[in-house]
């Protein structure tokens, strides 16, 4: 069988992001090129979601494991930082599938200057719709979210952010 790279994109829908497992590393729109390299095997190149992120190390290893396990390797990943990644890019997809999760997806158009405008930012719940939310803490579970509460259904919920 012939291997292209159609085929790899569609292996890689199936790599999980570790932190929030519902979203694969294409619908967080990380993964930025495959590349056949010239001494067989294939390079994968990546943005992370910010530099430093813990969760990096894991999914290069996650990104090897399935391709092997589909008979493709060697796989090297490459991490690329500049352009740096932003929510813009993440799918709509990963976005609804996000929501389901009851994570509120990045509020579009909020990805350069996060945390400056924190408090302008209208996030909307992600159980009742209610645009009627408060940041409770910059940082949530991970230190990719950060935790809101809305007024409307008083659930607190995680809200997906930038760096
Ligand atoms: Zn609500």
């Amino acid at each position: 069988m012939v291997i292209t790279k159609e085929h790899i994109w569609k292996i890689l829908e199936e790599v999980p992001d570790p932190e929030i497992p519902v979203l694969s590393v294409l619908d967080l729109g990380i993964v930025r090129d495959v590349k056949f390299l010239d001494n067989e095997g294939i390079e994968v190149i990546i943005t992370p979601t910010y530099s430093g992120c813990p969760a990096m190390d894991m999914i290069a290893v996650n990104i090897k494991s399935v391709l092997q396990e589909k008979g493709i390797h060697p796989v090297r990943v490459t991490s690329v930082l500049h352009p740096a990644w932003t929510t813009e890019w993440m799918t709509e997809e990963g976005r609804r599938k996000l929501k389901d999760y009851g994570i509120a997806p990045p509020v579009k158009g909020s990805f350069d200057k996060g945390a400056l405008f924190a408090s302008e930012r209208t996030v909307e719940c992600p159980q009742c719709n209610s645009s009627d939310t408060r940041m409770v803490s910059q940082f949530g579970s991970t230190p990719c979210k950060a935790l809101y509460q809305c007024n409307s259904c008083k659930e607190p919920f995680d809200y997906f952010k930038c760096h």
